[in-house]
């Protein structure tokens, strides 16, 4: 803490809070995270937001390269000073939302994992991106505020079950790895945080069509608190008994609710939709 105060008092820096700027600075917190993220000297990190660089520093020790973006230019001097030992890792100035994942592939170069302390301001964002978009992901492990970590983390007919958890079903899975109090960041947030380990599964739905998958997903948490028979039939135009039909073809009860489906429920209910739309 007290490096990183005389670092930031060093270079003129105040802490942008639009930014999410919360710093870690806890040594042996940063060595739990590069541990839970199991990476080892033969892994590429891609790290989001690398604030003052003491998670990109942990990184760079035990991996074979680290590439870090990093919205706000003003950290250029900090990382340098503190990054000028550790010549694997390459930190981009940009903002991560106006870069195709594509892009960022490219200059990763081979498979990777993700590993970052998310600014919270864009978690849901970042986290649907990589998973919609990425080729190369083998898994992210994302320090996020404890609220959404369970929410990402959790099991369908559980409370905190919504669009996100299928998505990540839809793609792998994911568990709560580590639980951080806000007293470990600078400054201290108003909510405590937890890191999440998302594991990709590259074949786990074969021949899907996710983008009609999502829509089904949307419609069902379009209002959470109502049937899927009642949203089906307002977002898709239908009458009771053709949404029913979708239902019982499904094999699902009638009365059933979006947080109760897993996400091969919602796989096999977008191929029934789908296949009615185009044989409408
Ligand atoms: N990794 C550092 C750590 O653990 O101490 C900093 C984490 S801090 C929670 C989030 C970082 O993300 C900040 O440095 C912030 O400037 C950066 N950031 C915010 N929005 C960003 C964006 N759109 N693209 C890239 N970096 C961003």
């Amino acid at each position: 803490m007290e490096n990183l105060k005389a670092t930031l008092l060093k270079h003129n820096l105040t802490l942008k809070k639009a930014f999410g700027q919360n710093f870690l600075t806890d040594l042996s917190l940063l060595d739990q995270i590069v541990e839970k993220a199991e990476v080892g000297e033969n892994d590429v990190v891609l790290e989001i937001g690398c604030g003052a660089g003491a998670l990109t520093k942990s990184l760079s020790k035990k991996v074979k390269k680290v590439v870090g973006y990093e919205i706000d230019t003003r950290l250029k001097p900090v990382l340098k000073d503190v990054l000028e030992q550790n010549k694997n890792v390459e930190i981009v100035f940009n903002d991560i939302m106006k870069v195709s994942v594509q892009e960022v592939e490219k200059k990763l170069g081979d498979e990777y994992v993700l590993v970052a302390n998310l600014p919270y301001y864009i978690t849901t964002p970042i986290i649907m991106r990589f998973l919609e978009n990425a080729k190369n992901l083998k898994r992210m492990v994302i320090m996020v505020q404890e609220e959404v970590a369970y929410r990402l983390a959790s099991k369908h007919s559980c409370a905190d079950y919504g669009a996100i958890t299928v998505g990540i079903n839809l793609k792998g899975s994911a568990e709560v790895v580590l639980k951080v109090g806000r007293e470990k960041f600078t400054p201290p947030p108003n909510v405590d945080s937890a890191v999440v380990r998302i594991d990709i599964e590259k074949d786990k739905f074969v021949g899907v069509d996710y983008d009609n998958v999502r829509q089904v997903v949307k419609c069902a948490f379009s209002n959470r608190r109502k049937m899927l028979v009642n949203n089906l039939m307002n977002v898709y135009k239908l009458s009771r008994a053709d949404a029913e039909n979708i239902l019982i073809s499904a094999n699902l009860p009638l009365t059933i609710r979006g947080e109760n489906l897993t996400a091969q429920d919602y796989v096999n209910l977008a191929d029934i939709i789908y296949k009615k739309d185009t044989n409408d």
